[in-house]
């Protein structure tokens, strides 16, 4: 008789820990999983998709006024939230059932309760009331909003979790946060004809994106009517007896609104997980720490995904899930690759990229080459939308090597993942300039930028 009841147990139902759940039994193992919410994680439940389906609802606005230039008439547009959130829950029903579908055909049990270790080798099913066994564990349970205790008021705000399941769409909302969520949201709510208060403790809101794509979003999204408000903070948030929220700014100013919503970060699920009694260590944000294959201080057990707080995105997390099979259960050591992950922001308009800034890059090499090009999409000219796209190369002057490419305009994100696959493989801008253009396109201005915009010359622009 087996030792353990299980070779795997997974806990968290995610992206991450499904895919690592499904292929292990598919390779014959015996698994278990467990997820205390809805299989698929935050990317699927509350995260990236729902995200992406709002993004697409809140773009309409300005589709139907674009219209007009290309000879349409639209009657007066309504909308109607809860439609677009019945909907939407309907599409994360189907695709929750795809999730569990896929690990029940594979063979691996699934439970629907919260997991916690009891020892290194003991998992509490906590709605079971019971425990079951593994040799190996996979710890996989993600992460959630940071919930800012220290604001007085914290408990009135909402997060990205309750922002998919308003009962109704607030007329006004005040956002807390320069970063993905802050940004996208705020651009979701807006486009929905919210009146929307983007409020960001920095100078520029997208830290750590290029500089010239986050001054020019900001503009584009100051033009559209969205209120940023730069170096500044909540001090206090409270209920007035009308019903709405008063948000009181460090700069004295106060906001009076129907939802605030914190978009502060995300903290690692690792409370009350039972990591102690299984001698598993964590870090100072309370996320686990693990080796370059995802291998905890203690030796069957591993974690991947946002829990571990490396890089915070869904496609990492399952790269993560697949090297942890390759290396445990295909005798094929793999560690995950890190280096260049392109990323979207879906703002309006959107943020594509991949490699190193500017900025970045300017630290690392001696001299640059910036290939950058700014233009109205073809689609905006009938429509009279004053909007520019803006593209950028960043070139190492000497290898001639493309380090990072910044692309600010329609479907950046879509032309973001198809760059990294060049970025990636080391291309030279060469390559790019040898690469016939496909017309008319948006994207042929990548590979038809022949002279530098200018130079960055140790760390200082240049003509
Ligand atoms: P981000 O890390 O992107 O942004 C957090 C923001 O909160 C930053 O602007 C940060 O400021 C600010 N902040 C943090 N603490 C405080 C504080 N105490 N007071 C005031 N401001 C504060 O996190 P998000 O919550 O937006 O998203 C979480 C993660 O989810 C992202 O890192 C990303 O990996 C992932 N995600 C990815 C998406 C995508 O791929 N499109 C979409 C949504 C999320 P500062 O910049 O100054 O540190």
């Amino acid at each position: 008789m087996a030792k353990y009841d299980y070779d795997l147990f997974v806990i968290g139902g995610g992206s991450g820990g499904v895919r690592a759940g499904r292929l292990s039994a598919s390779l014959g193992k015996r698994v278990g999983i467990a997820e205390e919410y809805r299989f698929g994680g935050t990317c699927v439940i509350r995260g990236c998709v729902p995200k992406k389906l709002f993004v697409y609802a809140s773009q309409f606005s300005e589709h139907f006024e674009d219209a007009a230039g290309y000879g349409w008439t639209v009657p007066e547009p309504r909308f109607d939230w809860p439609t677009l959130i019945a909907n939407k829950d309907r599409e994360i029903a189907r695709l929750e059932g795809l999730y569990r579908h896929g690990l029940d055909k594979a063979g691996a049990d699934i439970f629907d309760t919260r997991a916690e270790l009891v020892d290194r080798h003991t998992i509490r099913l906590l709605s079971q009331d019971r425990t079951v066994t593994a040799e190996r564990i996979l710890l996989a349970n993600g992460g959630h909003p940071n919930p800012h205790a220290s604001l007085p008021g914290h408990e009135l705000c909402i997060s990205s979790n309750e922002a998919f399941h308003l009962a109704e769409l607030p007329k006004a909302i005040a956002i807390a946060g320069g970063g993905y969520i802050a940004v996208e949201f705020a651009n979701i709510f807006h486009g929905l004809g919210v009146e929307t208060t983007l409020v960001y403790r920095g100078k520029e809101i997208l830290n750590r994106f290029d500089d010239d794509l986050r001054h020019r979003l900001h503009e584009m999204m100051e033009k559209k009517g969205i209120r940023i408000l730069c170096q500044s903070i909540f001090e206090r948030v409270h209920r007035a007896p009308d019903g709405r929220l008063h948000a009181k700014l460090s700069d004295g100013g106060t906001l009076v609104v129907d939802q605030v919503m914190l978009a502060l970060g995300r903290v690692p699920n690792t409370e009350g997980l039972g990591l102690e009694a299984a001698g598993v260590e964590t870090g100072k944000t309370g996320e686990i720490v693990v080796d370059e294959y995802s291998r905890t201080n203690v030796d069957n057990i591993w974690a991947i995904g946002d829990v571990t707080n490396r890089v915070p995105l869904t496609p990492v997390a399952i790269h993560e899930a697949m090297c942890f099979v390759e290396t445990v259960f295909k005798g094929n050591p793999t560690s995950p690759d890190f280096d260049t992950i392109a990323t979207a922001v879906f703002s309006q308009p959107e943020i594509g990229t991949v490699g190193l800034t500017e900025e970045v890059a300017a630290k690392k090499f001696d001299e640059l080459e910036i290939y950058s090009a700014s233009f109205r999409p073809m689609r905006h000219t009938l429509a009279g939308r004053d909007e520019k796209m803006l593209m950028k190369l960043v070139v190492d002057a000497k290898s001639r090597k493309v380090l990072g490419a910044h692309i600010l305009g329609p479907d950046a994100g879509e032309t973001a993942q198809l760059l990294a696959i060049p970025i990636k493989a080391g291309l030279t801008k060469d390559d790019f300039d040898r690469t016939m253009a496909v017309h008319p396109t948006m994207a042929e201005e990548l590979v038809t930028m022949y002279a530098p915009t200018f130079r960055v010359k140790d760390g200082e622009r240049v003509d």
